[in-house]
């Protein structure tokens, strides 16, 4: 095994109080023992916790150097609390895993041997779950669709144990729940993506932050993945084609009628008047809806260009980071 130089470890957490010790001491023990690294670091993100998870992450940043901390003012959800941790990591591999003790810390060299192979994501496939057979079903339906409507062959999407060469994410930008879809915004920016089974532990701290609305959100996501991975730079594509067609159809009609009322002026037969044809609003209408969903994707090309310009936007609030091996506490 060819051994990271540095590795950052990154853990969103939300209300896991139980099991930030644990997951501290199991986690140290793999990562001392310098088989998978030389160096590392571990970065918990607190997604505004109301328990007692920020008094013990704070202790462990105290006792320990390599563990950081940031956290969040409120909860932002795990999308946000990933990119905070990717922007913070210092590794040139960043390993995520959750903070709920249901990824495996023993199980981190089956990335780290598949990531050397030459990839650049390797996603951890939980391929016995350890969840309610709900959970499993919805998961299996949702997995099978992601991957043939994005075309991109993986079984788990929803993992959230994965390595990435920092490269793929340092500055990636995910809004809603899109983390379940780093591996295709990683694929399409001409990363290697791979996958290997890892096993899945049950929960035995605390609960699950996901409830039912997590499948609605799901199918937002997915459209706005499809959108997004498909059109994300040239929304014209999309707008126009639709636009096009619709704008072309109304003035067809328009046209259509237009000759229509020229009969009238010859012939004096009052149908043919074009105020008097219903036609004529639905020509309009549709002229109106074409031409308003093409101005959308000027308006999209428009946005694009110039947000690629600015910072990320709100989409969360840093309150405090504590940061040892540098010496740093902000906030
Ligand atoms: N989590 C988070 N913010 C949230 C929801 C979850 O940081 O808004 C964390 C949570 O503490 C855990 C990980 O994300 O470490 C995965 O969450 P959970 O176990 O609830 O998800 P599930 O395993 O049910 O998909
Ligand atoms: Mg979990």
């Amino acid at each position: 095994m060819n051994n990271i130089n540095y590795l950052s470890v990154i853990i969103p957490v939300l209300n896991e109080e139980e099991n930030i010790d644990i997951l501290i001491s199991r986690l140290s023990r793999v990562l001392g023992q310098r088989e998978i690294c030389d160096r590392y670091e571990i970065i918990f993100v607190d997604d505004g916790s109301t328990d007692s998870t920020r008094g013990r992450v704070i202790e462990a940043c105290e006792r320990n150097d390599n563990i950081k901390a940031i956290f969040f003012r409120r909860n932002f959800g795990k999308s946000a609390a990933l990119m905070a941790g990717f922007k913070e990591a210092c590794g040139e591999v960043i390993l995520t895993m959750d903070g709920d003790l249901q990824d495996e810390p023993t199980e981190i060299h089956k990335l780290v041997n598949k990531l050397n192979e030459g990839y650049d994501l390797v996603s951890g496939w939980k391929r016995t779950r350890n969840d309610s057979l709900e959970k499993v079903v919805a998961s299996r339906i949702f997995n099978w669709i992601i991957s043939r409507v994005l075309r991109l062959k993986l079984h788990d999407f929803n993992s959230g144990f994965k390595i990435y060469k920092s490269w793929t994410v340092k500055d990636i930008r995910l809004s809603g729940n899109l983390y379940r879809f780093l591996p295709v915004f990683v694929e399409r920016q001409g990363g290697r993506v791979a996958e290997v089974p890892v096993t899945h532990n049950k929960r035995i701290h605390g609960i699950s932050k996901y409830g039912l609305k997590r499948y609605l959100h799901g199918l937002f996501d997915l459209l706005t993945m499809i959108f997004l991975s498909s059109f994300l730079f040239r929304p014209m594509y999309f707008f126009g084609l639709a636009g096009l067609p619709l704008m072309g159809l109304g003035i067809s009609g328009g046209f259509y009628l237009l000759v229509k009322h020229l009969f009238w002026l010859v012939t004096g037969d009052i149908s043919y008047q074009l105020n008097s044809r219903p036609l004529l609003i639905i020509a309009l209408g549709i002229t109106g809806l074409g031409l308003s969903i093409f101005l959308f994707g000027l308006l999209a090309e428009l946005i694009l260009h110039v947000s690629s310009a600015t910072t990320t936007p709100f989409f969360y609030s840093i309150e405090k980071t504590i940061s040892k091996r540098q010496g740093s506490e902000r906030g």
